[in-house]
Protein backbone atom coordinates (compact mmCIF):
# COMPACT_ATOMS: atom_id res chain seq x y z
CA UNK A 1 0.00 0.00 0.00
CA UNK A 2 1.12 4.02 -1.12
CA UNK A 3 -0.21 7.02 0.27
CA UNK A 4 0.88 10.31 -1.44
CA UNK A 5 0.70 13.31 1.43
CA UNK A 6 0.14 16.29 -0.68
CA UNK A 7 0.22 20.11 -0.12
CA UNK A 8 1.46 19.82 3.88
CA UNK A 9 4.08 21.71 5.75
CA UNK A 10 6.50 19.09 6.90
CA UNK A 11 8.29 19.51 10.11
CA UNK A 12 10.90 17.03 10.34
CA UNK A 13 12.01 17.50 13.93
CA UNK A 14 15.63 18.15 12.49
CA UNK A 15 14.89 21.93 11.47
CA UNK A 16 13.25 24.18 13.41
CA UNK A 17 11.20 25.65 10.24
CA UNK A 18 8.12 23.63 8.65
CA UNK A 19 8.84 23.28 4.74
CA UNK A 20 6.65 22.62 2.05
CA UNK A 21 6.98 18.97 0.29
CA UNK A 22 5.31 15.89 -0.76
CA UNK A 23 5.53 12.69 1.43
CA UNK A 24 5.08 9.48 -0.31
CA UNK A 25 4.76 6.63 1.95
CA UNK A 26 5.47 3.12 0.56
CA UNK A 27 4.55 -0.15 2.71
CA UNK A 28 6.03 0.73 6.24
CA UNK A 29 8.19 3.26 5.49
CA UNK A 30 8.77 6.89 4.21
CA UNK A 31 9.65 6.80 0.57
CA UNK A 32 10.53 10.14 -1.10
CA UNK A 33 9.94 13.78 0.34
CA UNK A 34 9.58 16.19 -2.71
CA UNK A 35 9.68 19.73 -1.96
CA UNK A 36 8.41 20.22 -5.93
CA UNK A 37 4.62 20.65 -5.12
CA UNK A 38 3.04 17.76 -7.38
CA UNK A 39 6.10 16.17 -8.70
CA UNK A 40 5.39 13.03 -6.43
CA UNK A 41 2.17 12.41 -8.08
CA UNK A 42 3.21 13.00 -11.50
CA UNK A 43 6.02 10.23 -11.04
CA UNK A 44 4.08 7.60 -9.49
CA UNK A 45 1.37 7.15 -10.95
CA UNK A 46 -1.30 5.86 -9.07
CA UNK A 47 -0.56 5.00 -5.75
CA UNK A 48 -3.62 3.70 -3.90
CA UNK A 49 -4.17 6.83 -1.62
CA UNK A 50 -4.07 10.05 -1.52
CA UNK A 51 -4.06 12.58 2.00
CA UNK A 52 -4.93 16.32 1.53
CA UNK A 53 -2.51 17.99 3.95
CA UNK A 54 -3.86 22.00 3.35
CA UNK A 55 -3.55 23.87 6.13
CA UNK A 56 -1.68 21.09 8.20
CA UNK A 57 1.09 20.12 9.62
CA UNK A 58 2.62 16.70 8.80
CA UNK A 59 5.73 15.61 11.53
CA UNK A 60 6.57 12.52 13.27
CA UNK A 61 3.88 10.73 15.74
CA UNK A 62 4.61 11.17 19.42
CA UNK A 63 6.49 8.82 21.94
CA UNK A 64 4.69 8.59 25.73
CA UNK A 65 8.10 8.02 27.26
CA UNK A 66 6.76 7.00 30.83
CA UNK A 67 3.58 4.72 29.63
CA UNK A 68 1.36 3.10 32.25
CA UNK A 69 -1.19 1.58 29.71
CA UNK A 70 -2.76 -0.56 32.62
CA UNK A 71 -3.39 2.11 34.57
CA UNK A 72 -7.03 1.87 34.13
CA UNK A 73 -8.19 5.33 36.15
CA UNK A 74 -6.74 4.52 39.31
CA UNK A 75 -6.59 6.27 42.77
CA UNK A 76 -3.77 5.11 43.99
CA UNK A 77 -0.99 2.30 43.24
CA UNK A 78 -2.86 -0.01 45.89
CA UNK A 79 -5.95 0.21 44.16
CA UNK A 80 -4.50 -1.82 41.16
CA UNK A 81 -5.05 -5.04 42.89
CA UNK A 82 -8.66 -4.60 43.25
CA UNK A 83 -9.31 -4.75 39.55
CA UNK A 84 -10.50 -8.43 38.52
CA UNK A 85 -8.08 -9.24 35.75
CA UNK A 86 -10.68 -9.65 33.17
CA UNK A 87 -11.46 -6.30 33.30
CA UNK A 88 -7.94 -4.94 33.91
CA UNK A 89 -6.73 -6.66 30.29
CA UNK A 90 -9.75 -4.69 28.72
CA UNK A 91 -9.43 -1.65 30.37
CA UNK A 92 -5.75 -1.61 29.40
CA UNK A 93 -6.41 -2.59 26.18
CA UNK A 94 -8.58 -0.07 25.53
CA UNK A 95 -6.10 2.30 26.71
CA UNK A 96 -3.54 1.01 23.84
CA UNK A 97 -6.27 2.36 21.14
CA UNK A 98 -7.13 5.83 22.99
CA UNK A 99 -3.33 6.55 23.25
CA UNK A 100 -2.69 5.79 19.59
CA UNK A 101 -6.20 7.78 18.59
CA UNK A 102 -4.43 10.76 20.75
CA UNK A 103 -1.73 10.62 18.32
CA UNK A 104 1.29 8.71 20.12
CA UNK A 105 2.19 6.12 18.14
CA UNK A 106 4.92 4.51 20.27
CA UNK A 107 5.04 4.26 24.16
CA UNK A 108 7.79 3.02 26.55
CA UNK A 109 6.34 1.65 29.38
CA UNK A 110 7.46 2.41 32.88
CA UNK A 111 5.59 -0.15 34.34
CA UNK A 112 2.71 -2.57 34.46
CA UNK A 113 0.51 -3.03 36.62
CA UNK A 114 0.43 -7.11 36.77
CA UNK A 115 3.47 -8.99 35.28
CA UNK A 116 2.00 -9.72 31.95
CA UNK A 117 -0.34 -7.14 30.54
CA UNK A 118 1.98 -4.79 29.03
CA UNK A 119 3.47 -8.04 27.43
CA UNK A 120 0.30 -9.61 26.67
CA UNK A 121 -0.61 -5.96 24.75
CA UNK A 122 2.43 -5.48 22.81
CA UNK A 123 2.16 -9.25 21.73
CA UNK A 124 -1.53 -8.16 20.27
CA UNK A 125 -0.32 -5.12 19.04
CA UNK A 126 2.64 -6.48 16.71
CA UNK A 127 0.23 -9.48 15.62
CA UNK A 128 -2.04 -6.75 14.07
CA UNK A 129 -5.00 -8.09 16.61
CA UNK A 130 -5.18 -5.14 18.82
CA UNK A 131 -4.78 -1.07 17.86
CA UNK A 132 -2.35 0.53 19.91
CA UNK A 133 1.32 2.30 19.93
CA UNK A 134 4.07 0.54 18.97
CA UNK A 135 5.06 -0.63 23.09
CA UNK A 136 8.03 -1.61 24.83
CA UNK A 137 6.62 -3.74 27.10
CA UNK A 138 7.50 -3.50 31.04
CA UNK A 139 6.97 -6.04 34.29
CA UNK A 140 5.75 -4.73 37.65
CA UNK A 141 8.26 -2.36 39.54
CA UNK A 142 10.51 -4.22 41.80
CA UNK A 143 10.64 -2.90 44.97
CA UNK A 144 11.82 -3.86 48.83
CA UNK A 145 9.41 -4.47 51.50
CA UNK A 146 7.89 -1.11 52.53
CA UNK A 147 9.15 0.80 49.65
CA UNK A 148 7.16 2.29 46.83
CA UNK A 149 4.84 -0.43 45.76
CA UNK A 150 3.99 -2.46 48.67
CA UNK A 151 1.94 0.06 50.57
CA UNK A 152 0.89 -3.21 52.93
CA UNK A 153 0.94 -1.04 55.92
CA UNK A 154 -1.53 1.71 54.98
CA UNK A 155 -4.47 -0.62 53.04
CA UNK A 156 -3.98 -4.16 55.20
CA UNK A 157 -6.33 -5.78 52.11
CA UNK A 158 -4.25 -4.33 49.58
CA UNK A 159 -0.83 -4.86 48.78
CA UNK A 160 0.40 -2.53 46.00
CA UNK A 161 1.65 -3.91 42.23
CA UNK A 162 5.24 -4.15 43.21
CA UNK A 163 7.08 -7.38 42.86
CA UNK A 164 8.74 -7.15 46.59
CA UNK A 165 12.69 -8.63 46.54
CA UNK A 166 14.81 -8.19 49.09
CA UNK A 167 18.29 -8.69 49.05
CA UNK A 168 20.46 -9.68 45.83
CA UNK A 169 19.31 -13.55 45.05
CA UNK A 170 15.67 -12.50 45.69
CA UNK A 171 16.13 -9.33 43.37
CA UNK A 172 18.01 -11.70 40.90
CA UNK A 173 15.18 -13.67 41.01
CA UNK A 174 12.65 -11.32 40.12
CA UNK A 175 14.32 -9.54 37.42
CA UNK A 176 14.47 -12.87 35.80
CA UNK A 177 11.18 -13.72 36.22
CA UNK A 178 10.37 -10.46 34.08
CA UNK A 179 12.78 -11.91 31.90
CA UNK A 180 11.21 -15.09 31.89
CA UNK A 181 7.82 -13.31 30.87
CA UNK A 182 9.09 -11.60 28.09
CA UNK A 183 9.17 -8.13 29.15
CA UNK A 184 11.31 -5.01 27.13
CA UNK A 185 12.11 -2.83 30.15
CA UNK A 186 12.84 -3.76 33.82
CA UNK A 187 11.53 -1.74 36.38
CA UNK A 188 12.79 -0.74 39.82
CA UNK A 189 11.74 1.77 42.72
CA UNK A 190 15.23 3.08 44.04
CA UNK A 191 13.73 6.28 45.90
CA UNK A 192 10.38 6.43 47.59
CA UNK A 193 7.71 8.63 47.30
CA UNK A 194 5.44 10.84 48.87
CA UNK A 195 2.15 8.64 49.77
CA UNK A 196 4.58 5.95 51.29
CA UNK A 197 4.39 6.65 54.96
CA UNK A 198 7.64 4.80 55.87
CA UNK A 199 9.47 5.41 51.83
CA UNK A 200 9.55 9.04 51.28
CA UNK A 201 10.57 10.79 47.95
CA UNK A 202 13.58 11.67 49.54
CA UNK A 203 14.37 7.93 51.01
CA UNK A 204 16.36 5.10 49.43
CA UNK A 205 15.21 2.30 50.72
CA UNK A 206 16.99 -0.02 47.92
CA UNK A 207 20.09 -0.99 48.50
CA UNK A 208 23.42 -0.85 46.42
CA UNK A 209 24.00 -4.72 45.87
CA UNK A 210 20.19 -4.99 45.60
CA UNK A 211 20.35 -2.59 42.63
CA UNK A 212 23.31 -4.28 40.82
CA UNK A 213 21.68 -7.58 40.84
CA UNK A 214 18.86 -6.68 39.38
CA UNK A 215 21.32 -4.52 36.32
CA UNK A 216 23.50 -7.32 36.51
CA UNK A 217 20.47 -9.55 34.80
CA UNK A 218 19.12 -7.28 32.98
CA UNK A 219 22.57 -6.92 31.60
CA UNK A 220 22.81 -10.60 30.78
CA UNK A 221 19.32 -10.14 28.84
CA UNK A 222 20.14 -7.16 26.81
CA UNK A 223 17.08 -5.58 28.78
CA UNK A 224 16.59 -2.22 29.12
CA UNK A 225 16.54 -0.84 32.68
CA UNK A 226 14.28 2.00 34.00
CA UNK A 227 13.87 3.43 37.72
CA UNK A 228 11.96 5.28 40.17
CA UNK A 229 14.42 7.91 41.54
CA UNK A 230 13.72 11.06 43.49
CA UNK A 231 15.89 11.28 46.20
CA UNK A 232 19.06 12.54 45.34
CA UNK A 233 20.68 9.54 46.88
CA UNK A 234 18.78 7.05 44.19
CA UNK A 235 19.38 9.41 41.26
CA UNK A 236 23.62 8.89 42.18
CA UNK A 237 22.81 5.01 42.45
CA UNK A 238 21.08 4.87 39.15
CA UNK A 239 23.76 6.64 37.47
CA UNK A 240 26.51 4.32 39.29
CA UNK A 241 24.36 1.48 38.28
CA UNK A 242 23.85 2.27 34.69
CA UNK A 243 20.55 2.66 34.63
CA UNK A 244 19.18 4.13 30.85
CA UNK A 245 16.32 5.71 32.16
CA UNK A 246 16.05 7.49 35.35
CA UNK A 247 12.80 9.23 36.21
CA UNK A 248 11.38 12.12 38.02
CA UNK A 249 15.16 12.84 39.88
CA UNK A 250 13.65 15.76 41.72
CA UNK A 251 15.62 16.59 44.65
CA UNK A 252 18.84 15.86 42.58
CA UNK A 253 21.68 18.13 44.22
CA UNK A 254 24.62 19.47 42.30
CA UNK A 255 26.74 16.13 42.50
CA UNK A 256 23.81 14.27 41.28
CA UNK A 257 23.30 16.77 38.26
CA UNK A 258 27.06 17.02 37.52
CA UNK A 259 26.53 12.73 37.05
CA UNK A 260 23.39 13.12 35.10
CA UNK A 261 25.12 15.45 32.79
CA UNK A 262 28.70 13.85 32.72
CA UNK A 263 26.87 10.55 31.43
CA UNK A 264 24.22 12.19 28.97
CA UNK A 265 24.77 10.35 26.52
CA UNK A 266 24.24 7.20 27.98
CA UNK A 267 21.06 7.90 29.87
CA UNK A 268 17.69 9.87 29.65
CA UNK A 269 15.56 11.35 32.29
CA UNK A 270 12.05 11.99 32.41
CA UNK A 271 10.20 14.07 34.66
CA UNK A 272 6.94 12.25 34.07
CA UNK A 273 5.56 15.45 35.27
CA UNK A 274 1.96 15.43 34.41
CA UNK A 275 1.01 13.83 37.59
CA UNK A 276 2.81 16.24 39.87
CA UNK A 277 1.10 19.37 37.99
CA UNK A 278 -2.59 18.17 37.92
CA UNK A 279 -2.26 16.84 41.93
CA UNK A 280 -1.05 19.96 42.69
CA UNK A 281 -2.81 22.62 40.66
CA UNK A 282 -5.85 20.50 39.65
CA UNK A 283 -6.92 18.80 42.39
CA UNK A 284 -10.25 20.54 42.80
CA UNK A 285 -11.21 19.32 39.71
CA UNK A 286 -10.83 15.77 40.41
CA UNK A 287 -12.05 15.81 44.11
CA UNK A 288 -8.69 15.27 45.73
CA UNK A 289 -8.87 17.65 49.18
CA UNK A 290 -6.22 20.25 49.30
CA UNK A 291 -5.37 18.53 53.08
CA UNK A 292 -4.51 15.52 51.18
CA UNK A 293 -1.94 18.05 49.04
CA UNK A 294 -0.48 20.17 51.56
CA UNK A 295 0.39 16.33 53.87
CA UNK A 296 2.06 15.14 51.12
CA UNK A 297 4.26 18.30 50.73
CA UNK A 298 3.63 18.67 46.71
CA UNK A 299 4.54 22.43 46.25
CA UNK A 300 7.87 21.73 47.24
CA UNK A 301 8.39 18.28 45.09
CA UNK A 302 6.62 20.87 42.25
CA UNK A 303 9.48 23.24 42.71
CA UNK A 304 12.17 20.86 43.59
CA UNK A 305 10.97 19.48 40.01
CA UNK A 306 10.86 22.39 37.95
CA UNK A 307 14.18 23.31 39.30
CA UNK A 308 15.58 20.21 38.32
CA UNK A 309 14.80 20.12 34.88
CA UNK A 310 15.42 23.73 33.56
CA UNK A 311 19.08 22.76 35.01
CA UNK A 312 18.85 19.54 32.78
CA UNK A 313 17.64 20.90 29.76
CA UNK A 314 20.33 23.61 30.12
CA UNK A 315 22.80 20.88 30.37
CA UNK A 316 22.02 18.95 27.58
CA UNK A 317 20.65 15.84 29.13
CA UNK A 318 18.09 13.65 26.96
CA UNK A 319 14.47 14.19 28.85
CA UNK A 320 12.01 12.44 27.54
CA UNK A 321 8.09 13.08 27.48
CA UNK A 322 6.02 11.68 29.43
CA UNK A 323 3.90 12.78 32.68
CA UNK A 324 1.98 9.28 34.47
CA UNK A 325 -1.09 9.26 32.79
CA UNK A 326 -3.43 6.58 33.44
CA UNK A 327 -4.39 7.96 36.90
CA UNK A 328 -8.16 9.21 37.70
CA UNK A 329 -6.10 12.55 38.23
CA UNK A 330 -4.34 12.16 34.52
CA UNK A 331 -6.67 10.16 32.44
CA UNK A 332 -5.32 8.66 29.73
CA UNK A 333 -5.53 10.55 26.54
CA UNK A 334 -4.45 13.77 27.87
CA UNK A 335 -0.65 12.68 27.77
CA UNK A 336 -0.14 15.58 25.22
CA UNK A 337 0.09 18.01 28.14
CA UNK A 338 3.18 17.26 29.15
CA UNK A 339 4.78 18.87 26.14
CA UNK A 340 3.14 22.20 26.84
CA UNK A 341 4.21 21.48 30.04
CA UNK A 342 8.14 21.55 28.59
CA UNK A 343 7.32 24.78 27.26
CA UNK A 344 5.31 26.48 30.25
CA UNK A 345 7.53 25.14 33.09
CA UNK A 346 10.58 23.76 32.23
CA UNK A 347 11.90 26.69 29.72
CA UNK A 348 11.77 24.82 26.25
CA UNK A 349 10.86 26.55 22.90
CA UNK A 350 8.00 24.73 21.72
CA UNK A 351 10.15 23.27 18.61
CA UNK A 352 12.38 21.58 21.39
CA UNK A 353 9.54 20.52 23.47
CA UNK A 354 8.28 18.58 20.06
CA UNK A 355 11.87 17.23 19.45
CA UNK A 356 11.62 15.68 22.80
CA UNK A 357 8.01 13.99 22.12
CA UNK A 358 9.44 12.88 18.99
CA UNK A 359 13.02 11.81 18.51
CA UNK A 360 13.96 11.83 21.76
CA UNK A 361 11.40 9.21 22.31
CA UNK A 362 12.45 7.45 19.78
CA UNK A 363 16.01 7.24 20.98
CA UNK A 364 14.48 5.87 23.97
CA UNK A 365 12.32 3.12 21.95
CA UNK A 366 15.73 2.29 20.86
CA UNK A 367 15.07 3.05 17.27
CA UNK A 368 16.71 6.43 16.55
CA UNK A 369 18.19 5.22 13.31
CA UNK A 370 14.54 4.62 11.99
CA UNK A 371 12.18 6.60 14.15
CA UNK A 372 11.09 10.04 15.25
CA UNK A 373 11.51 12.13 11.62
CA UNK A 374 10.09 12.56 8.96
CA UNK A 375 13.39 11.33 6.70
CA UNK A 376 13.19 8.92 3.82
CA UNK A 377 13.46 5.29 4.73
CA UNK A 378 12.45 5.84 8.53
CA UNK A 379 9.39 4.23 9.45
CA UNK A 380 6.42 5.92 8.05
CA UNK A 381 4.88 6.99 11.88
CA UNK A 382 3.37 10.53 11.29
CA UNK A 383 0.58 13.26 12.38
CA UNK A 384 -1.24 15.32 10.27
CA UNK A 385 -1.87 18.14 12.56
CA UNK A 386 -4.54 20.88 11.77
CA UNK A 387 -2.57 24.43 12.01
CA UNK A 388 0.85 24.63 13.48
CA UNK A 389 1.78 22.87 16.54
CA UNK A 390 5.73 24.13 16.28
CA UNK A 391 4.26 27.44 17.42
CA UNK A 392 1.10 26.01 19.81
CA UNK A 393 2.09 22.71 21.18
CA UNK A 394 -1.50 22.71 22.49
CA UNK A 395 -2.81 21.66 19.22
CA UNK A 396 -1.43 18.41 19.80
CA UNK A 397 -4.04 18.07 22.91
CA UNK A 398 -6.90 18.56 21.20
CA UNK A 399 -8.12 15.02 19.21
CA UNK A 400 -9.65 17.04 17.03
CA UNK A 401 -6.79 18.31 15.74
CA UNK A 402 -5.05 15.35 14.18
CA UNK A 403 -6.47 14.59 10.71
CA UNK A 404 -4.08 11.80 9.80
CA UNK A 405 -2.57 9.27 12.52
CA UNK A 406 -0.33 6.81 10.96
CA UNK A 407 2.11 4.27 12.27
CA UNK A 408 4.48 2.18 9.71
CA UNK A 409 2.04 3.30 6.77
CA UNK A 410 -1.01 2.35 8.07
CA UNK A 411 -3.62 5.01 8.84
CA UNK A 412 -5.56 4.01 11.80
CA UNK A 413 -7.71 7.20 12.58
ZN1 LIG B 1 5.05 6.04 36.66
Amino acid sequence: MRTLIENALVWDAEHAERRAADVLVDGQRIAKISEQRGALREQTGDVGRYVDGSDCTLMPGLVEGHCHLSFTGISSNAEIGNIPPEDHVLASAANATLLLRHGFTSAFSAASARMRIDVALRNAINAGQLVGPRLRAAGPELTVTGGLGDERQMHQDRTGFGLVADGPLAMRQAARTCVREGVDNLKINISGDQFVPHALGEQTPLCVDELEAFVEIARKYGKTTVAHARSSESVKLAVRAGIDCIYHCDYADSEALDMLEANRDKLFVGPAFGLLHNTLLEHDKFGVPAEVVERMNMQRKFESCVATYRELRRRGVRIVVGGDYGFSLTPMGTNARDIAHFVNFFGFAPVEALHSATCVGADLMGLRHELGLVREGFLADLLLVEGDPTEDVRLLQQQSNLRMVMKEGIVYF
